[in-house]
């Protein structure tokens, strides 16, 4: 049994639970600690528990509490070596702090996670494969662009949580300032919902992926029934979408395998 939970997702936060049975890791730490703490007993379930919170990448929307997670519950913090040297403001020294590599293979407990490489303008930025009992769970947010590579490793996926983060017309009409747009929509900055759903459109046609919860919507320049209607509206298969919140938890969805 493979279960996930969003705490919360968005440039305002981000924090993910992925557990098994007996295993517990967070993907991200983008809240205060207190706030993560919150939201996990909102849940029913303990910080004290994680057996890891993996990280894609220093921006303080993903590594916010992580200092405080680790020191408060001592929850290992597990990131590339490049995203601890951006993010060294964030750690005071006293964290429990392990590294991966790009591709890397970890044993988290009892569940297995790989680090993908993805496109965004950080020092280094992952998205992760989570396994556990033969369920695959992707995770793929801030990404500017999808990559060969992107979709190969994700191919695994049972269940994919994924970038839809604007929509352009929205993102070039908005208020945004013009490097800032230019920035969203850059290879290197966020996915627009079009991106996501033609992505996601070309995984779902290969036959394993049943669901995918879209993240990381920006609350200025997209619209969630908007971005829920785009990404519909280009399947060809039946696929059960999720929309993220970035102020509340998701409910407990369980990976399913067929
Ligand atoms: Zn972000
Ligand atoms: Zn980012």
């Amino acid at each position: 049994m493979l279960e996930m939970i969003m705490l919360g997702s968005g440039s305002g936060g981000n924090a993910c639970v992925v557990k098994n049975q007996e295993s517990m890791i967070l993907i991200d730490a983008g809240f205060s600690g207190a706030e993560i703490r919150r939201r996990m007993q909102m849940v029913g379930l303990e910080p004290d528990d994680l057996e890891a919170c993996v990280i894609t990448h220093e921006h303080g929307d993903h590594i916010k509490g992580a200092s405080i997670l680790s020191r408060r519950h001592k929850v290992p913090l597990l990131m590339h070596p490049a995203t601890k040297r951006a993010g060294h403001r964030k750690f005071t020294g006293n964290e429990r702090m392990r590294h991966f590599e790009m591709k890397e293979v970890m044993e988290l407990g009892s569940l297995t996670v790989t680090s993908v490489p993805t496109l965004h303008d950080s020092a280094s930025s992952t998205g992760f494969l989570v396994e556990s009992d033969g369920a695959c769970l992707g995770y793929l947010t801030d990404l500017g662009a999808v990559t060969e590579d992107n979709f190969l490793a994700m191919r695994k996926a049972d269940f994919l949580v994924m970038e839809a983060n604007h929509d352009r017309d929205m993102l070039w009409n908005g208020h945004y300032p013009p490097h800032l747009k230019a920035r969203v929509d850059s290879r290197v900055g966020h996915l627009s919902n079009v991106d996501s759903a033609e992505f996601i459109a070309l995984l779902a046609e290969l036959g394993k992926l049943n669901g995918v919860m879209l993240a990381h919507l920006s609350e200025k320049n997209n619209d969630p029934d908007l971005a829920l209607s785009i990404v519909r509206n280009r399947q060809e298969r039946d696929l059960n979408i999720y929309l993220a919140r970035q102020d509340q938890p998701s409910k407990p969805i369980v990976v399913e395998t067929k």
